[in-house]
């Protein structure tokens, strides 16, 4: 921990006004400059599952991915594509204690809500994809969480910790989509009620779609019912 801050506070002394990706100068008190945060837009129409961006002429509204695909959630929005400089930062804020970035992340989320006019005050509550004990140990913090806590905050929906994780599982980063949709299968349980709500679950990359999956499967089988599942960035079909 005392490693981590201390970085942090060696980046600000070596680059006092320069961006933390490109090292542009920028005005003192950001940390990212104008470019580094034109993030590639998702653009509708999207998927109506898992809310890819699809062609216009998509009969089915379906992606390929989700044709033959059974999610457990209702659907899910992301503002983003997972790609550069996005995925870098999403990379800093996850692994290199940046939490700051959570408000950069939930402000764009927030924006992003609103210009759709997606009806999030419907929700009963909104939560987030839980870390297992072990990796919030490493990691200091839950990135999903925090940004679920600054939704919370400004659409007054209240936030709460509905799912705990089984097993500690290695990085998912390298692994195949096979492997990974094997590797979280019925990783979740319940430890809040949840029966009728309707619930927004947040988490920073749709990259499979299976743990928010199995985290809405979870859920569902307590009685939940509708989950909408909200994130940063969504990664492109191979
Ligand atoms: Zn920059
Ligand atoms: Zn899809």
């Amino acid at each position: 921990m005392i490693l981590k801050e201390l970085t942090k506070g060696l980046i600000g002394l070596v680059l006092p006004n320069n961006c933390l990706l490109c090292e542009k100068k920028i005005n003192s008190g950001e940390v990212i400059c104008e470019q580094c945060q034109n993030f590639e837009r998702n653009l509708p129409p999207f998927c109506r599952k898992c809310g890819i961006s699809i062609s216009v002429d998509s009969k089915t509204r379906l992606c390929s991915r989700c044709r033959s695909k059974n999610f457990y959630f209702t659907r899910n929005l992301s503002p983003f594509l997972y790609k550069e400089p996005l995925a870098s930062l999403i990379h800093l804020f996850k692994y290199q204690g940046f939490d700051f970035l959570a408000d950069i992340f939930s402000q764009k989320l927030i924006e992003f809500i609103e210009e759709l006019s997606i009806p999030v005050k419907n929700y009963d509550l909104l939560t987030s994809v839980p870390l297992h004990r072990r990796k919030l140990r490493e990691r200091e913090f839950n990135q999903s969480r925090l940004i679920a806590e600054k939704l919370s905050k400004y659409f007054l929906i209240p936030y709460k910790d509905t799912l705990k994780a089984k097993r500690y599982l290695k990085s998912q980063v390298n692994k195949s989509a096979k492997d990974r949709t094997l590797d979280i299968r019925d990783n979740f349980y319940i430890i809040e009620e949840i029966k009728e709500k309707n619930i927004i679950l947040i988490d920073d990359v749709f990259t499979t779609g299976s743990t928010l999956s199995e985290c809405a499967k979870a859920l569902k089988n307590k009685g939940a019912k509708e989950i909408l599942t909200i994130t940063l960035a969504i990664r492109k079909l191979n």
